[in-house]
């Protein structure tokens, strides 16, 4: 298990692998070989649950989980995990061929139903690099069936969804992988295995409802080449697409996560609605490599796949002169018809997401509303604020205003009261003057008379 190969490996019978290093321990990273339960990573007196998200390549912060490089761990399984790889990794830059997987989305843009662990480099190539790799959206992939029968292929598929810059973990049904020329023999094969169109159609409702795609795209409905696997997934998708707004239809899924209805269904070649994808342009974060180019490259982690020259051709060209994807005619990966919308039919052509907004534009969008809506009430707020103290203001100012008006009155009616107090004053004196004025008058005229007798008397 520590040959650097992945594809062999160890069952660990004896439960528990105990690894030492004197400069210590940053992270871990296991390539099981076999879908791996919960296990547990011990350190000293500490003791961590990992592998909950049973990834088959798991990487483990060592670091993060115990916050410190211990030199000594025991990694604690159940009997009869099977390991390929376990790589302890020192403190420092991880190389790049360590997968980190993020779980699967909590909310797909895109979800890409491929109908094997190869498809989504042939017949989607360019997809995954431009959407996921490129351009970070939400991409999840979902493959109609697995290969969990063989050794390498679900190796190999984790290896080329990571090439090609898909970060979000896949989700892979149950199905088996049943050989078959046309869509009749698929649907036989899956029969006799116990499986029903409708519990594909069903699984592809599910996922549907649970990741909420706002784009959702699968294989051609004549299976390009004429696989009825491929076929069964352009059916089982237009089928999943008309019946995943019905509750009644798989109610486990409908109860858990809600109805949904993705916004547009594309199928590869399909050809109402038809647009043309450009997978040749040089991608920034490709280092100038084209999306078909990184699809070829994710296409090369499927060795096992290497023996069928016929695909291999199809994508590389028999001389290997096929360099882009607009060389290629047959099932060309460039072309894809709207199946399904609710946004109405492309007019520009040439992305997935003409009258779709992501959901980091959505969110972004719901941001700047709230920020906008949150500056509205605080300056709707100040102006209410500001209403009401110039209405008190206002109404200090009609206080004083009464006030002093009053003032004013009572001024003037004390004015008035002192007037008349005057007045009535004044005219008590002129009644006392008047008295005395009369009284001296009546002196003098008897002052008159007296000196006039005088005057009379002394005539004689
Ligand atoms: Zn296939």
């Amino acid at each position: 298990m520590n040959d650097g190969n992945e594809r062999t490996f160890t069952t660990a019978d004896c439960g528990s692998v105990s690894l030492h290093n004197d400069n210590g321990i940053a992270s871990l990273y296991i390539v099981f070989n076999k879908l791996p339960d919960p296990w547990t990573l011990v350190s000293g007196e500490n003791a961590v649950e990992c592998g909950e998200n049973r990834f088959l390549h798991e990487f483990v912060d060592v670091k993060k989980l115990f916050g410190q490089l211990p030199e000594d761990l025991t990694l604690s399984f159940d009997n009869r995990t099977s390991i390929a790889e376990i790589y302890a990794f020192s403190d420092g830059e991880l190389p790049d061929w360590v997968q980190v997987w993020e779980p699967p989305c909590e909310k797909a843009d895109l979800m890409l139903f491929s109908g094997h662990a190869d498809d989504e480099h042939l017949f989607f190539a360019g997809i995954l690099p431009y959407y996921a790799g490129e351009l970070g959206l939400n991409v999840q992939v979902v493959y109609v069936t697995n290969h969990f029968d063989t050794y390498d292929r679900p190796h190999e598929q984790l290896d080329g969804l990571w090439t090609v810059g898909v970060r979000n973990y896949p989700v892979i049904s149950e199905f088996p992988d049943l050989y078959s020329e046309t869509y009749d023999q698929a649907i036989a094969a899956y029969e006799y295995s116990g499986y029903s169109f409708e519990d594909v159609s069903g699984f592809m409702v599910d996922q549907i409802r649970r990741f909420k795609p706002l784009v959702a795209v699968s294989h051609d409905i004549n299976g390009e080449y004429g696989h009825g696997t491929h076929c069964l997934a352009a059916l089982a998708l237009m089928d999943a697409s008309e019946r995943c707004m019905d509750e009644k239809f798989r109610t486990e899924s409908a109860q858990e996560y809600g109805v949904w209805e993705p916004s547009k269904v594309y199928l590869h070649s399909y050809e109402e609605n038809q647009i043309t994808l450009d997978w040749d342009i040089p991608l920034e974060n490709f280092g100038g490599r084209t999306a078909f180019e990184m699809s070829q490259q994710g296409y090369l982690c499927h060795q096992s796949q290497m023996i069928f020259p016929g695909l291999k051709n199809w994508l590389f060209g028999s001389n290997n002169q096929i360099k882009q994807a607009k060389q290629i005619n047959l099932y060309s990966p460039c072309k894809f018809g709207l199946y399904k919308t609710t946004v109405g039919v492309d007019t520009e052509g040439g992305d997935f997401f003409e009258n779709v907004k992501t959901y980091a534009v959505q969110e972004a969008e719901a941001i700047q509303k709230a920020e906008e809506e949150r500056i509205k009430a605080e300056e709707e707020r100040k102006a209410e604020e500001e209403r009401l103290a110039e209405e008190e203001r206002k109404a200090e100012e009609e206080r004083l205003a009464e006030e002093e008006r009053k003032a004013e009155e009572e001024r003037l009616a004390e004015e008035e009261r002192l007037k008349a107090e005057e007045e009535s004053l004044r005219n008590k004196n002129n009644l006392i003057t008047g008295v005395i004025i009369t009284s001296s008058g009546a002196a003098l005229i008897a002052a008159v008379l007296i000196i006039l007798a005088i005057k009379r008397s002394k005539g004689r």
